[in-house]
């Protein structure tokens, strides 16, 4: 009869799968550990990664399914999370945190969830990061004690409706007026747009040409924001689109160092295309070991079906691009924290981990059959996000032409097909 009843619960989802008897209890749970990567990371930063485990599999991973659902963003949780925000340095108040320690965090957050996860590189690669690498004095001490104890949320606009890939042709312009500027323009796809009290906002300065940026009030006059509902991955990210009319802002709000787009958004993209490169690495940790314990709990043909020759070939296929994945994001950080990194390095990890992390979530998620399409499960979930870590900061395509730049020398972002031609 109990048997009877946790068949009946496991068909109506609620419980997860009974376990094969005979099974050996032996197997490889975290896929880390198959060739002792964790030897790699310094011990004391493995103790913090394992603490970090052990919180957001207890306390917030539970919390997740519901805002997924709903699309919504989880502020329930953020006071969970909010001692992982730092600095590269120790300063304004921030502790430190040091370019492998975001990445182990990034990596936790995504092996639970990819939104998550996005919101913290969102916050610090590109709010945080901007500023602390590209802003005044004034600046730094205004907004990042704020943002690194999540008492201010930031987002970043540098994509529109007419240039998302083609980022360097933007339209939004900054107008020079006296004492400081006035910014019009649209915005499209900015995460945290609508929940943000500080907006980076990248502008093409009228006078110069050039692009800049600038850090302001998400409450300044003129500027609208509209959430983008109906969005299937990354549901938990709320992202948005800004107008920006006739928006007046002091001369303060300027990023002193950006002053063109090479040493402005190119300096940030760099950045934090590494940290994309970790959230498609901890999504395959999440995906490997919901697939690895599906195949052997879940019966078919009265055996665990990890006993099948092509499910076997296919958790290798994951685990085999899980490692590739952490082994380059692991060789880039090394070089940022050296401060070696380029930006072909970035663009090259950024793109291959998205690009075999699309693969291997989609054989997890053939794994788990039926149970893959559900929120609990995380394969299907991370199946869309996928799509997004393959879209955005650049798209696959956009990170491999920048690496092809750095390879051959020539770029080859610009077709060769003109609109006006005819
Ligand atoms: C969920 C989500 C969150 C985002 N968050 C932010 C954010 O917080 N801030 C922000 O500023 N932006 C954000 N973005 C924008 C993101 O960076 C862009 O979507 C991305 O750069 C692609 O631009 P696009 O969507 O306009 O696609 P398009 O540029 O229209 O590209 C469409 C297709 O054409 C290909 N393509 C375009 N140009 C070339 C070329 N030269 N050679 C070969 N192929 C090419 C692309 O690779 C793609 O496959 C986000 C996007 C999404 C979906």
């Amino acid at each position: 009869m109990a048997r009877r009843l946790e068949v009946i619960s496991n068909h109506l989802g609620e419980k997860p799968q009974t376990m094969a008897k005979g099974l050996k209890t032996q197997y490889v749970k975290d896929p880390i550990k198959f060739m002792g990567l964790e030897d790699l990371i310094p011990m004391s930063l493995n103790t913090k990664r394992m603490q970090l485990r052990e919180i957001l599999d207890r306390d917030v991973a539970p919390l997740l399914p519901e805002f997924i659902e709903k699309a919504q963003f989880p502020r329930e949780v953020l006071g969970k999370i909010k001692g992982l925000f730092g600095l590269s340095e120790a300063k304004y108040g921030c502790r430190q945190v040091t370019p492998r320690e975001k990445s182990i965090i990034l990596y936790e957050l995504a092996r639970v969830d990819t939104s998550l996860a996005t919101f913290y590189a969102l916050t610090m690669s590109l709010v945080i990061y901007t500023i602390e690498a590209l802003g005044s004095e004034e600046q730094k001490a205004k907004y990042l004690p704020g943002l690194c104890n999540l008492d201010l949320i930031g987002c970043w606009g540098l994509t529109e409706p007419d240039f998302g890939s083609d980022a360097s042709g933007l339209q939004t312009t900054a107008t020079p007026v006296d004492g400081g500027f006035i910014l019009n323009g649209s915005k499209r796809w900015i995460g945290n747009a609508i929940i943000s009290d500080i907006m980076v906002i990248w502008a093409k300065n009228t006078k110069t040409n050039k692009i800049e940026g600038f850090v302001i009030p998400s409450k300044t006059p003129g500027i609208h924001v509209k959430n983008i509902d109906r969005k299937l991955g990354l549901r938990m990210v709320q992202n948005g689109v800004i107008t920006l009319i006739d928006v007046k802002v002091p001369i303060t709000t300027r990023l002193e160092k950006a002053t063109n787009f090479a040493n402005g958004v190119k300096v940030v993209l760099e950045h934090s295309r590494v940290s994309i490169a970790w959230i498609a690495t901890g999504m395959l940790s999440g995906v490997y070991e919901a697939s690895v314990k599906h195949l052997r709990e879940r019966i078919q043909f009265g055996v665990p079906i990890g006993a099948f020759q092509l499910n076997q070939e296919k958790l290798v296929r994951v685990l085999g691009h899980f490692h590739s994945c952490f082994l380059l994001a692991w060789r880039i950080t090394e070089l940022q924290e050296q401060g070696k990194a380029t930006s072909g390095q970035a663009g090259l990890v950024k793109a291959i981990t998205s690009l075999i992390g699309r693969d291997a979530v989609r054989l997890g998620r053939e794994m788990l059959g039926g149970d893959g399409i559900l929120i609990d499960n995380y394969v299907m979930k991370a199946l869309a996000d996928m799509e997004i870590v393959y879209t955005y900061e650049g798209t696959y395509d956009i990170n491999a032409l920048v690496a092809g730049e750095a390879i051959t020398g020539i770029s080859a972002f610009k077709s060769s097909y003109s609109l006006r031609k005819k």
